[in-house]
């Protein structure tokens, strides 16, 4: 039986033939080809500067050390999300805290967001995530930041291509300090794993390039200790200054190879999961269980996911919905459990109840399969048997 899946990568001759390239003539890593990826989305997204790094993860971490978050932070963001959101914070030492979503974006809240940090007094950090692809409400957060005195980073995972109400592209950074993406096979596009932080300042561009390979000094970086670098007044060719603590976290140049030939695509996969997307919008529209979230916006949607709400009951749970989708080889799968809820952090003091618009999405949530390779017929496939499932 065919396995259709929530989300999927594509790959074509080309994207093969980039690798193979790397791997026959290539450096493997640290090569012309992350330049390169940088650039492309760079100019892509409308950034001045961009630094590919081994996965969003780390380009989450990176960004939080960048903007000097330490144990004295406070960092929001919303507890519809994946892990990697809330756990960065974790990583710098700082205070994770969450603030409720939207009941139709399903993104984070400006009003809510306005409440948190009112209650909250301080917090220095806000990590907005533009669930799904659609872009949060940026002018509005980027105002509350501002009268808290909090940086902004996005988290763009979801959103490589989607817009801003004003049409420019996220990533563009004019709402943050700086935008993360990821570039995991589920998402827009693949780069086995692989991430990028977009940013327009300077300094924080080259501490980024800094963090992500040990600390080491980085281009025109001044040296600290003339003495070690330099003879008779010239600079020693193996010299090279840890200045603070960084990582490994570095993408290679075969990585780097494969996301730049699958941005050469990007177009077509934003058109084609658009198509997709208004599709489903039409078979549930007016359907008396299925509803379309976030169908209002899908203009702006880089469209990662499609999710639609159903009011699943003890008759039929949501459990017994995905194994006879499974049994069909159609594997949905939710996004998210409120992070909140999460082991880890129940024991940092959350509790269910805590952001409840959250916590009602979530017990009705389901993701269909959404993805640039998901064929018409199987489409009708899905639709049909979740239809039948659903009876
Ligand atoms: C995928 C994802 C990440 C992490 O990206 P990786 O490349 O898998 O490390 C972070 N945040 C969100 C919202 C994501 O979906």
């Amino acid at each position: 039986m065919q396995k259709i899946f929530y989300g999927k990568h594509f790959l074509d001759e080309d994207d093969i033939a980039s690798v193979v390239d790397v791997l026959r003539n290539g450096a493997l890593t640290q090569g012309p080809k992350v330049e390169a990826f940088e650039n492309q989305v760079a100019q892509y997204v409308g950034a001045k500067y961009a630094v590919a790094v081994s996965n969003g993860t780390a380009a989450l971490h990176i960004a939080c050390l960048a903007a000097n978050l330490n144990e004295e932070s406070v960092v929001v963001t919303s507890p519809i999300t994946f892990v990697a959101s809330a756990n960065c914070a974790q990583y710098v030492g700082a205070e994770t805290q969450f603030s409720d979503i939207d009941p139709e974006t399903l993104n984070m809240s400006p009003e809510a967001l306005r409440q948190t940090c009112h209650t909250l007094k301080k917090v220095s950090a806000i990590i907005p995530v533009h669930f799904g692809g659609l872009p949060c409400d940026m002018p509005a957060i980027s105002k509350i930041a501002q009268e808290n005195g909090a940086v902004v980073i996005e988290d763009a995972s979801h959103a490589l291509g989607g817009l801003y109400a004003d049409g420019s592209r996220v990533g563009n950074c004019k709402y943050s300090s700086m935008t993360v993406f990821s570039f995991h096979p589920v998402k827009i596009i693949a780069a086995g794993e692989g991430g990028m932080i977009t940013t327009n300042d300077e300094k924080l561009y080259k501490k980024l390039l800094r963090l992500r390979s040990h600390g080491i000094n980085k281009l025109d970086d001044q040296f600290q200790l003339d003495d070690m670098a330099t003879t008779h007044g010239k600079t020693n060719p193996w010299y090279y200054e840890m200045q603070e603590l960084g990582f490994n976290y570095r993408i290679t140049d075969i990585q780097s190879a494969l996301g730049s030939s699958q941005m050469n695509k990007i177009d077509r996969f934003l058109a084609r999961r658009k198509e997709i997307a208004a599709r489903y919008d039409q078979a549930f529209a007016g359907h008396a269980q299925i509803k379309p979230c976030q169908s209002a916006w899908r203009d702006q949607s880089a469209l990662h996911l499609y999710v639609v709400r159903i009011a699943f009951s003890e008759r039929l749970t949501r459990q017994q919905v995905m194994t006879k989708l499974s049994e069909a080889g159609i594997h949905c799968q939710v996004h998210y459990i409120p992070v909140h809820l999460q082991p880890y952090y129940l024991h940092q003091g959350f509790a269910a109840g805590n952001y409840p618009v959250a916590e009602q999405y979530y017990a009705q949530a389901l993701s269909l399969p959404e993805y640039y390779g998901l064929e018409s017929h199987q489409q009708e496939y899905v639709i049909d048997t979740l239809n039948k499932v659903l009876m």
